[in-house]
């Protein structure tokens, strides 16, 4: 499969996992393409849709938190933020994605 179609395969499977959720893909459209795009490449590596901004570790157990979409994982910070932390998915209520900040969870507990 190429890797445009690739894409569209894992965006209608996304959907589906994330909408009960609560969430959606977001309405930046260039990200999307972007971050999807990086995923298939990371699957077509690893054999796995891995996130593409988190680094992967030595550790199976960990990389699989990160496998995409990782928000049943991180829901406590992705709520939070309303964002998954690459700005793939947002909450259903965002329609200005470039208001959300990518913060890091520790700064959340803490503040
Ligand atoms: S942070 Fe977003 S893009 Fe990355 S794996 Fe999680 S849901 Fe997917």
């Amino acid at each position: 499969m190429n890797v445009e179609s690739r894409k569209k395969a894992l965006r209608f499977m996304f959907q589906k996992v994330v909408d009960p959720l609560g969430y959606k893909f977001s309405p930046d459209e260039e990200t999307v393409d972007f971050l999807l795009e990086q995923e298939v490449l990371l699957e077509q590596k690893h054999g796995i849709p891995f996130c593409p901004c988190q680094g992967l570790t030595r550790k199976r157990e960990e990389n699989m938190k990160i496998v995409c979409p990782c928000i049943p994982f991180h829901r406590e910070h992705f709520d939070a933020i309303k964002r998954c932390w690459c700005l793939l998915f947002v909450t259903k209520d965002v329609t200005n994605p470039d208001e959300l900040k990518q913060i890091p969870f520790g700064e959340i507990k803490r503040g």
